[in-house]
Formats: C-alpha cells, structure tokens, sequence
C-alpha cells in the first residue's frame, strides 16, 4: 500500500538520536534550545518554543493570548479537530467561518460575518501548505482589534510574498508527527516576535514553574516557582536531537513535494471529473497534502467505492477533513449544526488526498497516475 504520507528517516537521523542516548541529558537539555534556535534561523521569526506536540502548541498559543471563558476565536471547519479543541481546552468558543471553495482557505469575507464584541482572535489553517490570504485577515484583524494565529502545520517551508511561514501571523504553530515536513515522532513548535507571549509559552510548557532544570543546575540553584497553572508540554532532548537533523533536510524534502505535485498538476489537466485546488499566485506551496476534488455526481459513483477501489489497488488515500463542526462532541457543546457552513460541507464531500511524500518514487506516482486514470473516468 502506498500511504498518503509517511516519513523520510537517514542514517543521519539515527546516529544523532543514538548520539543523545549516549549523553547526560535525554530532555530538556542542549537540544531542545539548538532546535529551537535552527528553528527560528530557518523561519526567520524571533522566538521558537518547542513543545510535544503541534496540538500542544495550540494551546500555548491559546494560553499566551489569555483566551478564557466567554471569548471566541473564529476557526474553519476544513481542518483536524485539533485547531477547534485548543479554544475548548481554555475555555473558550470556537466560532466556524466557512472556507473558500477553491482553495479550502478560510474565507476572509466569513470570518468577517463571524465577528462579534467577544472575538478575540481568529486562526487560520495553512490548509495542505498553502499560507492563507493573511493580507486580508491581517486588515480584519487590525479593523476589530483581534490576533492572527496561523495554524501552520501544514506548511513548514511555505511562503507568501516571499515571506515564509512562522513569521506572517502573530503567533505560529507546527506539528512534526511522521506525516508531517519534518518529524520528531510527536511534536510541536509555536513561532512568534512577541518576547511576552514565548515567555509565558515556556513557562506553560514546563507548570507555570519559571525555571527549567537545565537552567537550575547551570546556577546551582534548586529553588523554583510556579507562577501559573501549566502542563507538562515538554519535548524531550533525543526528539530534538531527531528534529534537528530533520531540519538540515527540508529544502530537499519541500522540493521533492513540488516536483511532486507538479506531476499530478499535469495530470489532472486531462481528467474531467477531479481537478486540484486552486494555489494563489502570491505562493509556494509546501504540498503537506496533495488534495482533489472529485465530482462524483458527474462520474456516476460514489466516495464509498472509489475509496475502497483505489485501497484495494495500493493507494492510501485519505480524506481531509470530516467538518470539524459535524463531531458530536460539537453538535452537542457548541451547538453546531450540519448546514452552517455549506462551501465546507460540499468540499467534504468532494476531497480526496492523494499520495504525496519525499520518498515516493516516480515510478510509484506513474502507477499511481495509471490507476487513477482507470477509476476516475
Ligand atoms: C497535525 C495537525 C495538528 C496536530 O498536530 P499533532 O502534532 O498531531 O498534535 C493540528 N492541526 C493541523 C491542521 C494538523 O494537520
């Protein structure tokens, strides 16, 4: 089965985890500041906060910007739970804006229709690494005094206007699960400019307490304080040492996911009933997924058994995403309904993510293409 993503793991990667197992510190050590600091070399932002996961990240990032009960944050649909679920996780309501329908975007025009006295920040998904339309939400935002947090776990290595990605909007967040650009088997990172919100992001990381044990035994010291309430967040060191390696690889790994999706770009040229998403001219895409839309009305099946067609012949294909708002843990809480956001409710019906990863080989994509071309005409 070729799955519709998966890991590119050297034995570069492996001898610098083996080097840390060797070492005196496993977490919070050397490693977690060095990938840090790669981090915010390769993004271009100030400050870089790892944390153990991207899903953790969102919450810091909920955190620093002190989202509590009575707030909303406007999200859209066309996303994993996880970018909803951090507004819950503090208490807060997350509000969905419908998406574009040619690229799965969040809509500015929505979000703006969304807005309310309680809007307190909006978030947007770099969906399958393509960055937003953050020029207008950044003017949405500055019109009703609100954050921009980009949830770019899709799009290590994207750009908008030349700028890349952790650096447009105020607060960043990234995954590094094996699906993901780079991979430290779970992990997260948040970039931002703003030195109080990374402060307040490390301190969350590690209980609220202000000191790390790193930075104890450097001073000697083995007083501490918590400050706030937190969580144990942390990434340990052999994740870094995994995340730093990754890194020095991902102009080569973005690269071969162009090269892939240009393929398929020329592909889909001929066929009638799927064609990819739209891709702003202002962008480089990072292609995290490699999305479709297929319509099956007009091709006379179903998803049911293309999807389990296309299985059985060797591609795992996947769909991204089930509308956050159709989970019953929102249905029931959030008194969401299915029809609040038709453009996401019919792309869900539409979408299928096709193989796409730095290891997949073109001999594997023609079979790919020849299979495709036998089941979507
Ligand atoms: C992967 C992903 C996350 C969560 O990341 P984890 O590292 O799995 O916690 C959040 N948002 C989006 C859009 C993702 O794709």
């Amino acid at each position: 089965m070729i799955p519709y993503g998966r890991q590119y793991i050297d034995e570069e990667d492996i001898k610098a985890v083996i080097d840390v197992l060797r070492s005196d510190w496993l977490t919070t050590g050397p490693n977690v500041v060095k990938f840090e600091k790669y981090f915010s070399k390769y993004t271009g932002a100030l400050y870089s906060v790892a944390v153990a996961s991207g899903t953790a990240a969102l919450h810091c990032a909920m955190y620093a910007i002190d989202i509590r009960p009575g707030d909303e944050v406007v999200v859209p649909p066309i996303t994993f739970v996880a970018t909803a679920n951090c507004v819950c996780y503090q208490g807060g309501t997350p509000v969905f804006a419908d998406v574009d329908q040619d690229t799965a975007l969040i809509d500015p025009e929505a979000v703006e229709k969304k807005i309310t006295s309680r809007t307190k920040a909006i978030i947007g998904v770099d969906y399958a690494g393509q960055p937003c339309d953050w020029n207008r939400l950044r003017d949405i935002a500055d019109k009703y005094g609100l954050i921009l947090i980009a949830d770019s776990s899709h799009a290590l290595g994207a750009e908008l206007n030349g700028k890349k990605v952790g650096t447009i909007a105020d607060l960043s967040t990234f995954s590094f699960h094996p699906v993901k650009h780079i991979t430290t088997g779970e992990g997260g990172m948040v970039t931002t400019d703003n030195v109080t919100w990374a402060d307040r992001i490390k301190r969350f990381r590690n209980h609220g307490i202000d000191t790390d044990h790193h930075q104890r035994q450097k001073l000697a010291s083995w007083y501490y304080e918590m400050q706030d309430l937190g969580y144990n967040y942390r990434i340990c060191d052999i994740q870094c040492a995994l995340g730093c390696s990754q890194l020095k690889k991902i102009d080569g790994f973005v690269s071969r996911r162009r090269e892939i999706a240009k393929k398929y770009d020329g592909f889909f040229l001929k066929m009638k009933y799927a064609k990819p998403l739209g891709v702003h001219r202002d962008v480089k895409h990072a292609y995290h997924l490699y999305p479709i839309k297929v319509d099956f009305e007009a091709l006379g099946a179903d998803r049911e058994s293309i999807f389990s067609t296309l299985r059985e012949k060797g591609i795992g294909i996947n769909v991204h995403y089930i509308p956050v708002h159709y989970h019953p843990f929102y249905l029931k809480n959030y008194n969401t309904f299915k029809g609040m956001c038709p453009v996401s409710e019919l792309m869900y019906e539409q979408l299928i993510s096709l193989p796409i990863y730095p290891k997949l080989k073109d001999s594997e994509l023609n079979l790919i293409f020849e299979i495709l071309e036998s089941v979507l005409k």
